[in-house]
């Protein structure tokens, strides 16, 4: 396919931008090949540098759930536009966007915007520790909540090892206080609170994983986790940056009618601009400074542009209920997949719930990191490249999710069943 503005902007990209990306996995390393550049996106559709149109299913990791450059989001960043970018003081959007929060998301009743997912999982954190006055913290390997240093901790040598840090540049120090355990498994988190009494500030995940591939919890799994958190008094985090307004407009919690003590937001909150979000319950909400101890900050956190966007959607969503519908594209989705395995002698997993799905090429159906690892990686990047010489766009890594948007009419998801399984065919 016809990539040469992109090649040349890659070239020029790679001389001064580490790797010649701002985010690593957008540099196409796990399929191979030279990423595209995007110049305009529209709905469901990128259009590359090089005029060529793709079906979306990045959604830009997630807050694109309208579609990219929908018109009302636009007018509402006009509007906010108008009367400036930011102020260094509160604005009446901030106001409107947490009253927005704590409607929808069941569990919170006081909410602190930030300017990333990174920093809502790093602050919750900082402000479980506060509260529970213990240092410890349980991840599950394969759950990815940003690039803070106590996050950046995926799989030790089981459930009591302590932790081994992912990225050069964490302290072994920090890392100690990180346990790690696999995901699905309630013998391993039963042992991990035994084996660390009254250490544990907290528990965060992903209740549904979005950055392993898209992983869902067997039935009773994140019930039990809230049960054994609350008997240790340890704070339950759910990482809900990616299923937040997602999954349902109240996110997994209200999915599965659980409550946890503080949730983290972000992608979908900001409308396509940077935002994130931490909340919870008021008496631990209630420690972030100005009020209490725990100190938490940003120059341009609430700031009006990306609160108008993020407002601007939310209503949307309230007023669409588009959940059933993007349901129902998701199925049409993976039952192609799954026909397309079948006919070719394939096994692939296609979890998949809402708009959220993934594709695994493994006969062993995924319920943890390991289990995903097993996916065949480099069959997944010829399948990638396939669909994109046909026009369809997936995340360029085996061990991420897709995206539908309410912008993904009919005939662009029949199309793309129709590249999957044309691509499936050709492998
Ligand atoms: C994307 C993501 C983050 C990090 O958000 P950024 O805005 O990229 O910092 C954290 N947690 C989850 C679950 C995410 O999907």
């Amino acid at each position: 396919m016809n990539q040469n503005q992109s090649e040349a902007l890659f070239a020029r990209a790679r001389q001064l931008i580490p790797g010649g990306v701002n985010s690593p996995v957008r540099a196409f390393r796990s399929v191979g090949g030279t990423p595209f550049f995007v110049k305009a996106a529209r709905g469901a559709m990128l259009i590359t540098a090089d005029d060529r149109e793709l079906i979306d299913f990045v959604c830009t990791w997630g807050p694109a759930i309208h579609g990219h450059n929908h018109p009302r989001i636009k007018a509402a960043i006009a509007t906010a536009l108008e009367h400036g970018t930011s102020f260094g003081t509160p604005n009446p959007y901030e106001v409107e966007m947490a009253e927005l929060i704590v409607k929808f998301v069941p569990s919170i009743q006081k909410v602190r915007m930030c300017n990333s997912g990174t920093e809502a999982t790093m602050s919750a954190i900082r402000l479980a520790r506060g509260f529970t006055k213990r240092d410890k913290i349980i991840k599950f390997a394969g759950c990815y909540h940003g690039h803070s240093d106590s996050l950046l901790i995926k799989a030790g040598s089981g459930a009591l090892t302590h932790g081994n840090p992912d990225s050069a540049g964490v302290p072994a120090s920090f890392a100690r206080e990180t346990v790690v355990l696999p995901y699905n498994d309630r013998a391993a988190l039963e042992a991990a609170f035994a084996a660390n009494p009254n250490q544990i500030a907290c528990v965060i995940l992903e209740p549904y994983c979005g950055n392993v591939g898209f992983i869902m919890p067997d039935p009773g799994y994140l019930q039990y986790v809230r049960e054994i958190t609350a008997k240790h008094g340890t704070v339950l985090i759910f990482d809900e940056v990616m299923t937040g307004f997602r999954i349902a407009k109240g996110g997994v919690q209200e999915r599965e009618k659980i409550t946890p003590d503080l949730t983290c937001l972000g992608k979908i909150i900001g409308g396509g601009l940077p935002v994130g979000a931490f909340g919870g319950r008021a008496d631990i909400m209630d420690l972030i400074a100005p009020l209490g101890p725990v100190y938490q900050a940003g120059t341009l956190s609430g700031n009006p542009l990306a609160m108008a966007a993020g407002i601007a959607g939310l209503r949307m969503l309230e007023e669409l209920n588009p959940y059933a519908r993007l349901d129902q594209l998701g199925r049409q989705l993976r039952d192609a997949v799954l026909a397309a395995g079948r006919a070719k002698g394939i096994p692939v997993q296609v979890p998949q719930c809402g708009s959220m799905f993934s594709i695994f090429f493994t006969a062993t159906p995924v319920r943890d990191y390991d289990t995903a690892l097993k996916g065949d990686a480099k069959l997944f990047g010829r399948f990638f490249h396939a669909c994109l010489e046909r026009g369809v766009y997936l995340a360029p890594s085996a061990y991420e999710a897709g995206f539908l948007s309410t912008a993904h009419d009919g005939a662009a998801i029949d199309r793309a069943c129709q590249v999957f399984e044309e691509a499936v065919r050709g492998l």
